[in-house]
């Protein structure tokens, strides 16, 4: 069954959520915005969280407020990075709040992954055919959120914010779930050697090799040094090789590409297009609900 489920509001931005970790984890919110129910006009339209393409900052913040209000939360509470496909991981505390929420200046430098185990913060990150992976020790109650192209992905961006998990809150990777999101799939995503090198080193076991029939599950040669490449399950393997049990990690099924009605696709829009953003925060329990979500959700 497909991981991530479209929820449409009547009149409001219409969101992903991870069903099974909402059953399983009500401390936990998470998910991702879709393309539909914001206020931006094209071609951002018209749900588009993302301050850095071109968009009307008016019209982001709009949308990125009635997205956390649709959750019960405020939006000065949430936290946002630079992302520069790189693969650094920030440790995110109480003073980070509201950072990046209405303006670029406030992100969290060169930051394409971060982890907290503040209640009341919401990670949130920008997204039109990269890879979001989600994180959740629910030992530790520590919680992650990474951005992965195919940079952050060769450079093993998973395994490190999993790392950083382990050394700031003593988690077990046995213990860390995982959940891969929307982005764009195998079917569409198209890359030379130049791509495959990187992948094929960041795939590789101890002994520095990966069998040819091992990797077509990751990526298939289609003639003239091109490929089709499936970054969700690379990053999945890579999540594996970092000690994550195999049936902690949910992968949906979704690509962006294919699926430009509720999702924007960079490649497939030719560039200008909006950002869906993923989030994942841990509900503030027992605090008053001035410090974050109001009422019982
Ligand atoms: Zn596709």
């Amino acid at each position: 069954m497909e991981s991530f489920q479209y929820e449409a509001e009547a009149e409001g931005p219409g969101l992903f959520r991870v069903k099974s970790w909402m059953d399983r984890y009500p401390q936990l919110t998470l998910g991702m915005t879709s393309r539909i129910g914001g206020k931006s006009r094209e071609p951002f339209g018209t749900l588009n969280c993302g301050l850095h393409v071109g968009d009307l900052p008016a019209d982001v913040t709009a949308n990125r407020t009635a997205v956390a209000q649709a959750l019960n939360s405020d939006l000065d509470h949430w936290v946002y990075g630079e992302q520069v496909h790189g693969s650094t991981v920030a440790l995110v505390g109480p003073t980070d709040r509201g950072r990046g929420t209405r303006e670029r200046e406030t992100e969290l430098r060169a930051t394409d992954a971060f982890i907290t185990n503040t209640p009341g913060i919401v990670l949130a990150a920008l997204f039109a055919d990269c890879v979001p992976l989600y994180f959740f020790d629910p030992v530790t109650g520590s919680i992650g959120l990474a951005h992965a192209g195919w940079k952050g992905t060769a450079a093993c961006i998973a395994a490190k914010t999993i790392e950083a998990m382990e050394h700031e809150f003593g988690s077990s990777p046995s213990d860390i779930q995982a959940a891969i999101g929307p982005s764009i799939g195998k079917c569409c995503y198209e890359v030379d050697d130049g791509v495959i090198g990187p992948i094929r080193e960041a795939l590789a076991g101890p002994d520095g090799d990966l069998c040819g029939e091992e990797s077509d599950r990751y990526y298939t040669a289609i003639g003239s040094g091109k490929y089709k490449l499936d970054l969700q399950q690379v990053n999945r393997q890579i999540m594996i090789k970092a000690g994550i049990f195999p049936a902690s990690i949910e992968v949906t099924g979704r690509c962006t590409s294919c699926t430009t009605d509720l999702l924007y696709s960079y490649r497939r829009e030719g560039g200008q297009t909006g950002r869906m953003q993923a989030w994942i925060g841990l509900k503030p329990s027992g605090r008053p609900s001035s410090e974050g979500y109001e009422g019982s959700c």
